[in-house]
């Protein structure tokens, strides 16, 4: 005769109990063969639960051999005992133990998901089934609308979903009024009939007579076991071992399964799910607006600095900006222009006198700066004309009474409606005619406030301001010299002009190469707070995630019950972290995207960039996998038999 389909070797299982052990079973010796159908009795506390939890690879024995099919558990990995439940174990709980998110062919049609069976097909297994067990009329009813008999139907077509050659039921009846009761015992009597063996635990002595061995227990040891009819008859024997590796198929058909799982459980718990992704929802539109502010602030800066004049050269009295004695340094002068003029690296020079004077027009007086620059001045700073022209280079030998005046001083010195081309201007007690206006600038550089009157230097030189040497001297460099290389030769011209270094010089290369660095390391800066936010999201994502483990600890067990494999467990919890994540983070883009819609603008530049965007995804992924790891292994480590206990 061949090995009986279940056998218990003196079988223990203990507890432990504050700092001894409680044994529930003692050394039990038990044999179970195929097509049997067995009733297990004892009063509350006897050690039935924990028994059948053994017989269904749900526990281990803590000593002793559990052989299934001649095959020791102790031999069998976690795997392998899952696929034992999954292809040939049925379950039927007292409680049920119904997933509510689904609806009765999705209960029933879970073994077969992780079975990897395709999904037409599985579809119409559990539909028959259901059929089968008078539930054609409550398919799609999920367990809360179905009444407490039909639930337990729609266990016992769970049960037998993937053959279920062994259906364990503990306290199958428990809960059910009495005529459902009857029917479920009538049920289990035909499925006995059709061959399958079932073990029936029970506390009842009349559903233990419908069995024809009825094994009675009673602080984990067997009192007595008799048969009341019936022979045991051999059934197939079930092939137990390590299952097979999944190929790339049954992995795509299980890992689409968990996905269409995570966007359940995700949709069944909305506000939670929300509120989870809050944080990730915060922390990415936080980062991608700042690099966007970031981005829009430097492309502001770098356009004010063009709007200054791309490579020129300011050289200046003095050590550097701020030095007290510049004032007092009378040795730039407009031969200094001149020899630089003449340099081949040099595109044009414009040398520059300013001071402070009286502006006044008829009855208006008001105090503006007075600058005398040369022709190129305009060229070199970008300033465009309004009105009228710049004065030339005949002005500037001529020493002309001209002057070309700002947008501020037009406004502020002549009334609205008259035309100031033509007009005489007294500076302080010298009279120029007004012959242009510049177009009004948004610069960030300057005074928006200061009143600007230009007029050629030579003129105010030698008639406005009485001085023979020049504040600065701008030199715009020839296009095919690099600025530096000119900075470089500027400086050794001068020195040897001047034999000693009393000036300093200002490229306007190296201030944008300081802007492009200032604002690359503040948003960088900015970034990284930003990424905190985001960090505290994940860890938000994480926590949520623990206590959604623990919250779901029953829906794991069930699951383990009827065949998850560790890795199905761990895939769900984190496809859904990384699913709550990548959700969160869509949102958050799409709440940057607003943010920059209604903020952004003339005053608070933004700019989104597309890697800010992409980085923002990978972050968001990265998140749901890195917190979501710890909570998804919590979860798949779990023991199914702890986890069912769990309510
Ligand atoms: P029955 O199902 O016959 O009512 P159980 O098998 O559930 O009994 O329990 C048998 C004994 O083992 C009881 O004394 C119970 O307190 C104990 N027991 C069961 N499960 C645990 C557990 N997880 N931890 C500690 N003690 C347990
Ligand atoms: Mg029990």
């Amino acid at each position: 005769m061949s090995a009986p389909l279940l056998s218990l070797r003196g079988v223990w299982r203990e507890y432990p109990s504050g700092g001894e052990t409680i044994a529930a079973l003692k050394g039990l010796d038990l044999e179970i063969r195929a097509g049997e159908m067995v009733a297990i009795i004892g009063v509350s506390g006897s050690g039935k639960s924990t028994l059948m939890n053994i017989l269904g690879c749900l526990d281990r024995p803590t000593k002793g051999v559990y052989a299934v099919a001649g095959h020791d558990t102790r031999e069998l990995s976690p795997d392998a005992l899952a696929a034992l439940r999954r292809e040939h174990f049925g379950f039927i709980f007292q409680r049920y133990h119904l997933l509510s998110i689904l609806d009765a062919v999705g209960n029933v049609e879970v073994p077969a998901t992780y079975a990897g069976q395709p999904r037409a097909e599985r579809r119409e297994r559990a539909q028959a089934l259901l059929e089968r067990l008078g539930l054609g009329d409550r398919l799609d009813h999920t367990p809360a609308q179905l009444s407490g008999g039909q639930q337990q139907r729609v266990s016992v077509a769970r049960a037998l979903m993937n053959g279920g050659r062994v259906i364990l039921a503990d306290e199958p009846t428990g809960a059910l009024d009495r005529k459902s009761g009857e029917d479920m015992l009538a049920l289990l009597k035909e499925l006995h009939a059709e061959g399958h063996t079932i073990i029936i635990v029970t506390h009842d002595p009349s559903v233990a007579a419908h069995a024809e061995r009825i094994i009675e227990i009673s602080d984990g040891e067997i009192l007595s076991d008799s048969r009341t009819g019936g022979d045991a008859r051999e059934t197939a024997v079930l092939d137990v071992g390590e299952p097979p590796a999944a190929d790339w198929a049954a992995l795509w058909g299980r890992g689409t399964e968990a996905l269409r799982m995570a966007v359940l459980s995700m949709a069944a718990h909305r506000l939670r799910t929300f509120l989870t992704m809050l944080g990730i929802i915060i922390g990415i539109a936080a980062v991608v607006s700042v690099v966007a502010l970031g981005e829009g602030s430097r492309q502001r800066i770098l356009k004010d600095i063009s709007s200054i004049g791309t490579n020129t050269i300011d050289i200046m009295p003095g050590r550097d900006f701020g030095d007290e004695r510049s004032g007092r340094i009378r040795t730039l002068t407009p031969r200094d222009a001149a020899a630089l003029a003449l340099e081949d690296y040099v595109d044009s020079v414009t040398p520059q006198v300013s001071s402070t004077r009286s502006l006044r027009y008829r009855n208006v007086s008001l105090s503006g700066t007075v600058a005398g620059v040369g022709p190129e001045y305009f060229r070199v700073r970008g300033y465009e004309l309004a009105r009228g022209m710049f004065f030339t280079d005949a002005s500037v030998r001529r020493q002309a009474q001209e002057a070309v005046i700002d947008n501020n001083t037009l406004s502020k010195l002549f009334a609205p409606g008259v035309d100031p081309i033509g007009q005489v201007i007294l500076l302080g007690d010298v009279p120029v005619r007004v012959i242009g206006v510049t177009e009004p600038r948004t610069a960030a550089f300057g005074n928006p406030d200061t009143l600007y009157v230009w007029i050629p230097y030579t003129t105010a030189m030698n008639r406005v301001l009485g001085q023979n040497y020049l504040q600065r001297i701008t030199v715009r460099v020839a296009d095919s010299t690099s600025t530096d290389v000119a900075e470089g030769r500027i400086v050794d011209l001068m020195q040897r002009r001047h034999r000693t270094k009393d000036f300093f010089v200002i490229n306007t290369d190296t201030i944008r190469q300081t802007i492009n660095k200032t604002t690359a390391t503040m948003t960088l800066l900015i970034s990284a707070i930003a990424l905190i936010s985001l960090v505290v999201g994940g860890i938000g994502v994480m926590n949520i995630m623990l206590v959604s483990v623990t919250e779901r600890t029953r829906e794991i067990g069930v699951r383990m019950a009827v065949g998850a494999r560790r890795s199905d467990i761990m895939q769900q919890f984190l496809i859904e972290a990384v699913l709550v994540c990548l959700l969160g983070g869509v949102l958050g883009i799409a709440l940057a995207l607003g943010i920059v819609e209604v903020v952004g603008g003339d005053t608070v530049p933004m700019v989104i960039s597309g890697w800010s965007v992409a980085a923002a995804f990978g972050c968001s992924t990265v998140i749901g996998v890195a917190f979501g790891f710890f909570p998804a292994r919590n979860a798949a480590r779990l023991d199914p038999v702890e986890a069912l206990a769990r309510e």
